[in-house]
């Protein structure tokens, strides 16, 4: 499927939901997470399909209230650590079971923060999450195999889960929630017919799973964007319907979907 095929296999669905992840797909990836931007073209777009949509949600790892800060659009619902919290209509939620967890991660993160002994890595508390960021280390890929072979190490037994993203290892409750479970929880509470999603990293190939999932029945339609960097997992472009080169190639297809939106509306 190209660009024009999939937006217009889109408008014919009815009502859309268009879903998002933040790092790496409508921002640039940064050095420092605290240092990422909403891409100004998707911002855009995104403010106009708030307008014209039923649903626009963007789907981070980030604490809900990080990525909620960082897009900054009103009219969208937020999901953040992969699901576990979601802002929607002003109420955030948590699911129950995530925060009874906050106090293990933590002291799995506290533990960690003594035995890295390493230049450069970033420790994340996110409440319901934890991360370990080792983008700025001297060698990211002897980092990466000595954070995981910790983690898996300290996590035995506590109903944590070890996951990896983009230079990064996090750490979350063994919970069944993750980003394809959470989007379809979402979708089925809104009155759309189509949906697509678009990410860069691994998480993302759950929130793949998830909508083409919901939109196994009842004619609904869904499509996956893969945003191809140099770091992605190879399967995100394996199990992508469409695939875009970096923030700008999706910047460029929010655009043509809000303009092809905003043409039907003025139909
Ligand atoms: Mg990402």
């Amino acid at each position: 499927m190209n660009h024009s095929e999939a937006v217009l296999y889109l408008l014919d669905a009815g009502p859309l939901a268009l879903t998002t992840d933040f790092d790496g797909t409508v921002s640039e990836i940064a050095p420092t997470p605290e240092l990422a931007t909403l891409h100004p073209r998707c911002r855009d777009s995104l403010a106009k399909l708030s307008e014209e949509l039923p649903l626009v949600a963007v789907v981070s790892g980030r604490r809900v209230e990080d990525v909620r800060q960082l897009v900054g659009l009103p009219g969208v619902v937020y999901l953040g650590n992969h699901g576990l919290e979601r802002w929607e209509n002003g109420t955030t939620y948590v699911e129950p079971s995530a925060s009874e967890q906050f106090l293990v991660i933590r002291s799995i993160l506290e533990e960690a923060r003594v035995e890295l002994n390493m230049r450069g890595l970033l420790f994340e508390e996110k409440g319901t999450g934890a991360s370990i960021h080792y983008r700025s280390t001297s060698n990211p890929s002897a980092a990466r195999t000595q954070i995981t072979s910790l983690l898996s190490e300290l996590v035995k037994g506590k109903g944590i889960k070890v996951v990896e993203g983009r230079r990064v290892v996090e750490l979350r409750p063994a919970s069944d929630t993750d980003k394809g479970t959470a989007l379809i929880e979402l979708l089925c509470r809104y009155d759309v017919g189509g949906a697509i999603y678009a990410g860069d990293d691994r998480t993302d190939l759950d929130a793949f799973a998830g909508i083409h999932r919901w939109a196994g029945q009842e004619g609904r339609r869904a499509v996956t964007v893969g945003v191809i960097s140099a770091e992605m997992p190879p399967e995100l472009a394996e199990q992508a319907d469409v695939t875009v080169d970096g923030v700008e190639g999706w910047a460029d297809l929010l655009d043509a979907l809000a303009d092809a939106m905003h043409a039907g509306s003025a139909r």
